[in-house]
């Protein structure tokens, strides 16, 4: 499927939660001010299985589970499991911070993910504990591992270049990915309300001109751009008006979105 603007658009983004277990300082900085979405109000996996299933079915290839965490939301390795036998979805990848990685990860492959991208800022122990509040890089380092050796591969590692670590941070995730055979992307600390977004270091996200991709938040929402407050509710219109909206609606370039936190959208 393509938008107005001919982009076609074959990637999605599905934020399965709104919690966390980390408290990372640019994404959920404000800790005790946080407006967690009610229960009653996240899709269920078998509402986010038939969106995925018409979404996949208009031309979506790709998905990616992210969050919030997606490891804590309750049994993720069942909707893994739904989506991975959703016919013409090519690839099915997850986006976590790696600290309940080590125990998931046998379950996820088997139940169908391919891959996974594990976010890393810094391997120093302190700055690590600094940055998101809770935690410990232990935890990451080996799931980062365990994820390797059960073949969900490749391992990417998402590195936040922020004002909590160093370049020298940065250069030692490099080191350690080009050590261990992971891709590091880094990603320059964005803020949503101020519109504030460059390109990704080896990723393809922030480049508005060959943009791919739609979100889903775990409100059954569709936003057709990170940057936009514009966003189509599936539970209101039906997915079908609601993709019609998104793709008719698609900025040509995102601006900014004060509604959202990236624990909400996922990134
Ligand atoms: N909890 C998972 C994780 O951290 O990997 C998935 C959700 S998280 C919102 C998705 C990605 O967004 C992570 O790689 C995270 O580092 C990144 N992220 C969060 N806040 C950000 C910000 N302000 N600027 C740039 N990237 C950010
Ligand atoms: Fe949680 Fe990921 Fe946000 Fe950190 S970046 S607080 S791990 S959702």
């Amino acid at each position: 499927m393509y938008d107005r603007f001919n982009r076609k658009i074959d990637y999605l983004r599905i934020s399965v939660t709104d919690r966390c277990n980390m408290r990372c300082k640019y994404c959920m900085p404000d800790n005790n001010n946080i407006q967690w979405l009610k229960h009653k109000d996240i899709l269920s996996y078998e509402e986010i299985r038939d969106i995925t299933k018409y979404l996949v079915s208009k031309g979506i290839k790709k998905v990616r589970l992210t969050g919030g965490e997606p490891l804590v939301r309750k049994d993720i390795e069942v909707l893994v499991h739904m989506l991975a036998q959703i016919n013409g979805l090519e690839d099915l990848s997850m986006t976590t911070n790696g600290i309940l990685l080590a125990s998931f990860a046998k379950k996820l492959k088997s139940a169908g993910l391919d891959r996974v991208n594990v976010s890393l800022d810094t391997l120093d122990a302190d700055t690590f504990r600094k940055i998101s509040s809770l935690g410990e890089l232990n935890d990451v380092l080996e799931g980062i591992s365990i994820a390797q050796k059960t073949g969900l591969n490749p391992v990417k590692i998402n590195c936040v270049n922020s004002k909590y670590n160093t370049d020298q941070d940065i250069a030692n995730v490099k080191a350690f990915g080009e050590k261990n055979g992971l891709q590091v992307r880094v990603i320059h600390q964005m803020d949503l309300a101020g519109g504030i977004f460059t390109t990704v270091e080896g990723g393809q996200g922030g480049n508005c001109t060959s943009c791919n991709r739609l979100r889903l938040s775990s409100d059954g929402r569709i936003f057709p751009c990170l940057f936009n407050n514009q966003s189509y509710d599936i539970r209101k219109t039906g997915v079908e008006k609601a993709l019609a909206l998104a793709l008719n609606n698609k900025p040509k370039k995102g601006y900014n979105n004060q509604n959202q936190s990236f624990n909400q959208l996922g990134g």
